[in-house]
């Protein structure tokens, strides 16, 4: 596998020029202060130096070694503590933290591009510091200033980790059926019990306390989701003056044995009357968690770019370097027994795939992350609301979309290796299996589809698509006529998915199945369509400049691949969306 190599070039490329993201920073008082251009370049050389330096070179032997279980304690691959320890004290835990308590306070937008360079030097690696920011990111928005102060710190600077304790074994995707009891005491605290599993981080020898976020119901709650309350359970309890007290009730009874991610430690906890405390209001905790969704899915769409980043990286190393066979063309290594693969038609396809799916799906993620930057931080209630809109919208598709992709992607790495991509020592067979579990958790790419349709499109009535659609027909009629090859094509996208938008909105009147039945393919079309606007943007950006560098004579290149060879398949997936329900319910369950 090739080393490393974080792509700052393409990040500042759709940093500073597609998005010119500086100025939507000086828009933003709380921002304005503490980041520019200057400064964020500098913190993505750093990023970029820790994550290739420090991390990258244990995917491998970390994947190999795994995690390991004993009595209770958890021990992560050799040299993941010291690699932990590298990037707290770096201050890359709390990236996105409120300064308030230590954190850095950087925007998403940054944030962003932190994650994909942790999740592609080792995305197992990247789920424990991930993890604890999502913890954080509720504590802060729903917790008492008091728990807040106790927690905080330490977690931003990664002295103690978190982990999100929701799932168990008769409930997944259905949080509602939750069993784990949550009994108040006298002293305003909760004693916790139940068993969670397939907890990521649940334990591990990466820092000295462990802060479980965990779901629980009390014992009046109403039946079902709104009945679901969010509480704080450390592993150490924690003192009044911040040290460390005794070993709460809880343990880790096994990790599991999985198909990829296997530094990850992925863990069943049992909590036996331990001590927790109360995150926001009884009942609301799902609506605590929700904040912090949001940001955590964007995260696992980015986890699926990383994986497709580092996959192309090796790939396009290996068709320079691999000879077989002549170019259809005739011979272009003359002097070689035969052409490096990179001539052939169908491993270039491969390579302008996965190059066109990581640039649009980089660009994507951080159009969504300014989205999130703009509803946090903008003064002006219209704008904060309409970013909130467009977050809610766009989020499940950025989730599915991105990691759906990056399957494909991996994939293409893999094969363009021939056999050498399915042994071991080459590092794209893990990359694919590390990928695919992005697409089942943080709420399976099904359910992800769903959201989108059923929440957000006729939830909202299209109101919320409404604003991207919208946003994509002014670029569209503002655009100069030089840019026609690529903004006509991306208006008829558009049309076509406004078309999809409205049958999705007229048949879920009639027949409840067809929000499911068209959700996966919709969510598909969307997100080919959203990337042919980040196409569109990249190209602008390009455009003219193409003499001066080849980096945007390869942008070019690529927005006229996606163009031609991607953005189409919008056509079968809305025959499929078109199709309804009807089909998947000719069979009864007998006749499967
Ligand atoms: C490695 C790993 C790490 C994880 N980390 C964490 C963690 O840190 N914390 C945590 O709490 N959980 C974690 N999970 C759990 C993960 O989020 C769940 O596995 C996931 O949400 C799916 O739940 P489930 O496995 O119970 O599947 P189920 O809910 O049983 O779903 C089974 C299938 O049915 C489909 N399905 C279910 N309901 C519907 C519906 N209404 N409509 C259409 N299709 C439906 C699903 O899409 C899926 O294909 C992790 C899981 C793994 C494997």
């Amino acid at each position: 596998m090739a080393d490393y190599k974080a792509p700052l070039r393409d990040m500042r490329f759709v940093l500073n020029e597609v998005f010119e993201v500086s100025k939507l920073w000086a828009e933003l008082p709380a921002l304005a202060e503490l980041v520019d251009e200057d400064t964020a370049n500098a913190i993505l050389e750093e990023a970029g130096k820790v994550t290739a330096g420090s991390i990258a070179p244990l995917n491998r032997s970390g994947d190999e070694e795994g995690c390991s279980w004993d009595n209770g304690a958890v021990k992560t691959p050799a040299g993941f503590p010291e690699a932990y320890r590298t990037y707290a004290e770096g201050g890359w835990v709390g990236v996105g933290g409120s300064p308030e308590f230590g954190g850095m306070g950087m925007p998403k937008v940054i944030g962003a591009q932190v994650e994909e360079m942790v999740n592609s030097a080792s995305l197992s690696f990247g789920l424990y510091p991930m993890l604890t920011s999502g913890a954080c990111l509720s504590i802060l928005n729903h917790a008492s200033e008091e728990l807040k102060a106790q927690y905080l710190p330490n977690m931003y600077a990664g002295v103690w980790a978190g982990s999100m304790c929701l799932t168990e074994p008769h409930a997944g995707t259905d949080l509602g059926i939750i069993r784990t009891k949550a009994e108040p005491q006298a002293d305003g605290s909760y004693k916790i019990s139940g068993t969670k599993i397939f907890i990521t981080g649940g334990e591990h020898d990466l820092t000295e306390n462990i802060i479980h976020l965990v779901l629980a119901k009390l014992p009046d709650a109403p039946a079902g989701p709104k009945g679901i309350s969010l509480f704080i359970v450390p592993k150490v309890m924690v003192n009044a003056d911040g040290s460390l007290g005794e070993k709460n009730a809880l343990g880790c009874g096994s990790i599991e044995h999985k198909m990829g991610i296997k530094a990850s430690a992925t863990c069943v906890m049992n909590f036996d009357g331990a001590t927790g405390y109360l995150v926001g209001e009884v009942n609301k905790g799902l609506n605590a968690m929700f904040t912090m969704m949001n940001y955590e899915r964007l995260g696992v769409g980015i986890q699926g770019l990383s994986l497709g980043e580092r996959s192309y990286q090796s790939a396009i190393e290996y068709a320079r370097e691999r000879i077989q066979s002549r170019a259809p063309t005739g011979p272009v290594a003359k002097d070689k027994a035969a052409d490096p693969i990179i001539v052939h038609p169908d491993v270039r396809r491969m390579l302008l795939t996965m190059k066109a799916l990581n640039e649009g799906g980089r660009a994507f993620s951080s159009y969504v992350a300014m989205q999130l930057d703009t509803a946090k931080y903008s003064e002006d209630k219209a704008t904060a609301k309409r970013a909130d809109e467009l977050v809610a919208l766009l989020t499940p598709v950025a989730k599915a979309f991105l990691t759906d992709m990056a399957l494909e992607t991996t994939v293409h790495g893999q094969q363009i290796f021939g056999g050498h991509g399915f042994i071991r020592e080459w590092g794209q067979e893990q990359l694919v299996r590390d990928c695919r579990i992005t697409q089942i958790y943080e709420g399976t790419n099904g359910i992800q589809s769903l959201d989108l349709v059923g929440r957000k499109i006729v939830g909202s009535g299209g109101s919320y698509y409404k604003h991207f659609a919208d946003e994509i027909k002014a670029f569209v009629a503002a655009a100069d006529a030089n840019l026609d090859e690529f903004t006509q094509p991306l208006a008829a996208a558009v049309q076509n998915l406004d078309e999809l938008t409205a049958w999705v909105l007229d048949r879920s009147q009639s027949n409840p199945n067809e929000i499911g039945a068209a959700s996966v393919e919709y969510l598909q079309a969307f997100g080919y369509t959203a990337y042919a606007y980040m196409w569109a943007l990249m190209a602008r950006a390009a455009l003219g400049k193409e003499t001066q560098d080849e980096f945007y004579a390869s942008k070019l290149g690529t927005a006229r691949f996606y163009f031609a060879r991607l953005l189409p398949r919008i056509h079968s997936l809305s025959a499929s969306v078109k199709a309804g329900s009807e089909s998947l319910y000719l069979l009864d369950a007998a006749q499967f």
